[in-house]
Formats: C-alpha cells, structure tokens, sequence
C-alpha cells in the first residue's frame, strides 16, 4: 500500500481537492481525500488527475505524421491520404509498424492511458497489448459497393476476435468508416454484429465535411466524384435526403454504443437527435482544422447536453498525440465551456465512451489507480483551466505505485 499527497487531487468524480491525498492498493484506489498527515509521500506543487483517454485516432497512420501538408479542402485530403497509403501496401511494413509503436509511447508519455483506436488492418492491436496500453481497437470497414456485406462481417468478426487480446485490456470491435463510403447493407450487419456482442462499443466518422452533407442530402458534389472515379459508384444507392445523423438513425445503425466522431457540421435536430440517443460525439478540433473541414461547434455539444469526449485523429492530420494539446484548442474555439466539464470530456466521459468506464477515467475507490502527475508552475490558482492551456510532456509524470520514488517530483513527507 502505499500513499501520496500533493497539492492538487482531480478525482473528476467529484471537486478538486487542495492539498489531496490518495492511497493505492494493489494497483486500484483504497482512498481518496483530504491530506494525510503521516506515512504519504509528498509530490509537491503537482495536480494528480487520472490519465487521459483519447477515443479517435488511427495509430498505423502514424507514419503519415508531417507526409500530408493541411488542405483547404477535405477532398484533397482524402486524395493525398489515398495515394500514400497505396505506397505502403504491406501493412506489416517496419515503417508502419515503428511509427505506430513511437505514436503509443507518445500518447502514454504525455498522459494518455487509454485509447479508441481505429484500424483498417489490425496491426495495431498487438502494438497496443506490447506497450501494455488499454485499448478499444475499431477494425473500420468501408465499401460503399458492398456485394456480399454478411460474409464481409462474418470474416472481419473473425478476425477481430483473433486480434483481441485474451486478457482483456485490447478489446476489438467492428465499426463502420463513414456514412458515404459504407453501404446500408454493410451498415446493417455491422449493426447485427454489435448488436450479439452486448458489451462492445462501434464508432463511425459522421458530420465531418460540408462533402459529406452534400452528399447525403442529394447524392451530388465532390464525394460523388471520387465515388464514380474509384468505381464503387452504384446508381442502386438513393439520396437519403437527409442529414448523416438522420440517415444512419434511419438505418437503425446509432444508439449509445456508437460513438460520433467529429460532428463538426451538426447543429440543432441533429444535437438533439444524438443528446436523445445518448450518444457521445468525438471531437478531434486540431484534425478538423488541419483538413479544412472548420472546427466543431463545442459550446453547442455541451450547451445541449450532447456527452463529448476527445480524439486527436491521427498523426496524418495532427502534430503530435498529446491531448492536453487537444484540450489547450478546444478551449481555445469555447471559450465559455468550463474547464472542468473539459477535463471531464478528456477522461471520464472517454472512458465511458468506449465502454472502459469501470476501470477508468475517475480517481474513486476501485478503480485502478491509473493517474498522472502534473507539475506545476508557482502561481496557478485555477488549476482546472491551468490543465486546459496545454501540458507538455516534460511536465507529466505517471504515478507507479511499484516504484513509488522513482521517477517522481517527489520529497518524503
Ligand atoms: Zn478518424
């Protein structure tokens, strides 16, 4: 057992603690409070705050990191990020698989301990389980000219069972890339398959480019055009008319296991829709910007109670997997949206989201003790907003209640 005071305690369940302490037994939480005044050891001038959850990204990209330059318009990224992959056909090559292992220790070094990890081959789930990164990896399927979607899903659960880790802390679920490049048959069975496995979550990009609204109102604009020049154009497939959240809730397709990542283009009905549903949308700010697709409407997410939660896509439209940095933009596009409801966003809120909310994201009695140590300049009196402005890496410290003086700010109390 051992124990620890400092000069913040962010539970997230509950208020900052000044001058907090907290006790870990076998690596979950025994106690969480006021200052204990004998036998804890004393980090000093630190907030300690569980680790964060990103819930979007897509680590075997990673090679991607500063390959593709930031674009005006979405398409001529999607382009660009076709024609490089198709460079790199071998999914097991050692450049993708060794900036995806560079991608989780950056994650984890600057305070990530959780993951949402979308994949199109797998590889990542193994990279995870080695780097002992708690994760919920979705094998993404995209065809929007899908012949036979039930043996597409069959295969790709099969896979995805194989891919999952057997103690565990690397979950691998089917989940859907985007309403315009998914057909309703293959919407449907992924959808079935979620529905047999109660307790996985699924995920789909939705809302993120005034492309995909044209096109799923009128089946016209830049998508239709990459559609037909890819070939996988089929006139079987009608307009919706609708918007992507009223389409796919149409199909059937959404309800609370099902993560909205981006929303950047929804607004009123569409907020409601998903606030109904109890759904949580994944906003990825910087990606957004970088791809030219604008920045998503926050203060609109939490003014109507929409739960969000933070992604930093991948390192083909982000600079790095720091999340603290995710927050520092997304504070800065809402700037009324509290700072605490932020932080909440960053860790409970993703937790819960991918489904990893009884091990996760809070400090409380039984979770594990998964936490990061903050260090702080002298002068913050507002530590929660402090924690919104960006952490760089050098500032975080994992808390190791193996080696409990290692590594640490620490002094004996
Ligand atoms: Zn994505």
């Amino acid at each position: 057992m051992v124990s620890y005071t400092a000069e913040w305690v962010l539970p997230i369940a509950g208020q900052p603690i000044h001058h907090g302490s907290i006790t870990i037994r076998d690596g979950r939480i025994a106690a969480v409070g006021e200052r204990l005044d004998t036998g804890a050891i004393d980090l000093g001038r630190v907030a300690v705050m569980p680790a964060l959850v990103n819930a979007h990204t897509h680590l075997e990209l990673s090679y991607l990191r500063g390959v593709i330059p930031p674009t005006e318009r979405f398409l001529d990224w999607i382009r660009a990020i076709m024609a490089t992959r198709r460079e790199y056909p071998d999914p097991r090559d050692p450049r993708i698989l060794d900036a995806a292992r560079a991608g989780i220790a950056e994650a984890k070094a600057s305070g990530t301990g959780l993951i949402g990890d979308v994949s199109n081959t797998l590889v990542t789930a193994r990279l995870l389980h080695e780097a002992r990164v708690p994760a919920q990896v979705f094998y993404e399927l995209l065809r929007f000219d899908a012949s036979d979607p039930e043996s597409m899903t069959r295969e790709a659960r099969a896979k995805a069972d194989a891919a999952a880790s057997e103690d565990g802390l690397v979950r691998v679920s089917l989940a859907p890339h985007a309403p315009y490049s998914v057909s309703p048959g293959l919407f449907a069975t992924i959808r079935a398959d979620l529905d047999a496995h109660p307790g996985q979550v699924s995920c789909v990009h939705l809302g993120e480019s005034p492309e995909e609204m044209e096109f799923i109102r009128n089946g016209t604009g830049p998508w239709r055009v990459l559609l037909e020049e890819l070939q996988v154009w089929t006139d079987a497939w009608e307009a919706p008319e609708a918007s992507p959240v009223e389409y796919l809730d149409a199909l059937g397709f959404l309800d609370r296991r099902v993560l909205a990542v981006h929303g950047v283009q929804l607004e009123g009905d569409d907020l409601d829709r998903l606030h109904s549903l109890d759904m949580t949308v994944v906003a990825c700010p910087r990606s957004n910007q970088y791809v030219g697709v604008g920045s998503p409407p926050l203060e609109a997410f939490y003014a109507m109670n929409v739960s969000v939660a933070f992604g930093t896509d991948s390192l083909a439209s982000v600079q790095d997997l720091n999340l603290f940095s995710e927050l520092a933009e997304a504070r800065r596009i809402a700037p009324r949206v509290q700072a605490r409801s932020l932080l909440e966003s960053a860790t409970r809120l993703g937790a819960r989201a991918l489904g990893f909310d009884e091990e996760f994201g809070t400090i409380e009695e039984g979770k594990r003790a998964q936490l990061i140590a903050v260090r702080l300049p002298e002068g913050v009196d507002d530590v929660e907003e402090y924690l919104v402005g960006g952490v760089e890496p050098g500032a975080i410290v994992w808390i190791d209640p193996e080696t409990p003086n290692a590594n640490l700010p620490a002094r004996k109390a």
